[in-house]
């Protein structure tokens, strides 16, 4: 009992840290909002500032 919700829980703690993972390994944000992004943009997709650039090594 409880066996099939404990293995459901892991799952979906795997997938929120997969999707933080890739957030950080974002290689460009907006300086306006701060929104990270996998690839450029002229605009921010977020708060369409012009502000998008490669983020600076990111550790
Ligand atoms: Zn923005």
């Amino acid at each position: 009992m409880g066996f099939f919700s404990e293995v459901g829980r892991q799952v979906e703690q795997f997938k929120q840290t997969a999707s933080a993972v890739a957030a950080d390994n974002a290689d460009y944000w907006c300086r306006t909002c701060e929104s990270r992004f996998q690839t450029d943009h002229d605009e921010c997709p977020e708060c369409g500032a012009a502000t998008v650039e490669a983020r600076p090594d990111a550790e």
